[in-house]
């Protein structure tokens, strides 16, 4: 199911501002290629469900259409990470978390369980999942840890600066490092 990690065009991207996590769900329409904001998590992950079948279009919001000025530019003014499209739908009273590094290098994927247990891997998931008749129906497979794309282009400078977030932008290593 790990498909490759290539940006797909019409994908959805979540911006992020700085707090170590998700604030804004965008997806782009597949016509116009502007950014219309998705206003709960629960909505992107059902349009990211099934991106490649039924790609995002403006008119899929009520009283949206190509012509309105788009909700969000795609720019620096905030961090852009990009999920693979057809990731499951996260089950029900599970929780999808992805928590940005300091060094923007990557995301870190996890899921909260009903009962607000951390889990980390596939492995975990598996083990809890069998360990309890109340999931019954859910499979390991409904859980995705892979981690986005973060986009290059839209991280902050100084964090590039620094020498983090892109070893082959490496400008100049500090001794000391980030303290
Ligand atoms: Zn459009």
């Amino acid at each position: 199911m790990k498909e490759s990690q290539e940006t797909p065009k019409s994908s959805s991207k979540k911006p992020y501002t700085g707090q170590g996590s998700i604030d804004v769900f965008a997806a782009q329409c597949n016509t116009c290629k502007k950014w219309r904001v998705i206003q709960s998590e629960e909505e992107f992950e059902e349009i990211r469900s099934k991106l490649s079948k039924e790609p995002f279009f403006c008119n899929k919001r009520s009283g949206v259409s190509c012509e309105d000025p788009a909700d969000i530019e795609y720019d620096a003014t905030r961090t852009w990470v990009i999920d693979k499209p057809n990731i499951q739908k996260t089950p029900e009273g599970f929780k999808r978390h992805l928590v940005l590094r300091r060094d923007y290098s990557k995301l870190d994927t996890y899921y909260i369980t009903p009962e607000g247990k951390k889990v980390r891997s596939q492995n975990e998931i598996a083990t809890i999942l069998k360990g309890n008749p109340r999931y019954q129906g859910v499979s390991p497979t409904d859980f995705d840890f892979g981690s986005p794309k973060v986009m290059e282009d839209t991280i902050p400078v100084d964090v590039i600066k620094k020498g983090l977030g892109s070893s082959n932008k490496k400008l100049k290593p500090t001794k000391d490092g980030d303290k």
